[in-house]
């Protein structure tokens, strides 16, 4: 998934770029190393959680993070951000009390495996590598990428 403000200014700009068809089939320049089958625009009309679908999912405070981005150990708030979102997708504030004595937007937390807020989006189904090509990732132009297992 390739979370942005604006799915369908996206795809057509990667449609512009012939990394993708009008019709969402691959387009004649590779976006994704080993290809995939279609491509779809999502939209919701409120903002999503979105998670990898991944096993061994840990969310870290984003104050503690070490050299390189590497995560503290004790920085591990998966406890806390659990019951958050369950508040948050209840009609709550998108924030946390955390450890550190902060107060954060869950958006602002470090996710392993990558996940993130989106109220649109662009789904590759069925790819073959998870490896974004070089035209792909200059058209995208720093826009999140989420790899979701299913
Ligand atoms: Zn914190």
């Amino acid at each position: 998934m390739i979370l942005t403000g604006d799915a369908n200014a996206l795809a057509a700009k990667l449609v512009a770029a012939g990394l993708l068809t009008p019709s969402m089939l691959p387009g004649p320049t590779e976006l994704v190393v080993g290809g995939f089958l279609r491509a779809r625009v999502v939209t919701h009309l409120g903002e999503q959680f979105l998670s990898s679908g991944q096993g061994g999912f840990r969310v870290y405070c984003p104050a503690a993070l070490g050299p390189g981005g590497t995560p503290a150990r004790l920085s591990n708030t998966t406890a806390a951000f659990a019951g958050a979102l369950t508040r948050w997708r209840a009609g709550g504030p998108r924030k946390m009390d955390c450890g550190c004595g902060a107060n954060h937007d869950l958006a602002d937390l470090h996710f392993r495996p990558a996940c993130g807020f989106a109220r649109e989006w662009i789904e590759l189904l069925d790819v073959g590598c998870a490896d974004l090509s070089q035209a792909a990732l200059d058209v995208l132009d720093g826009a999140p990428i989420l790899l979701r297992r299913g």
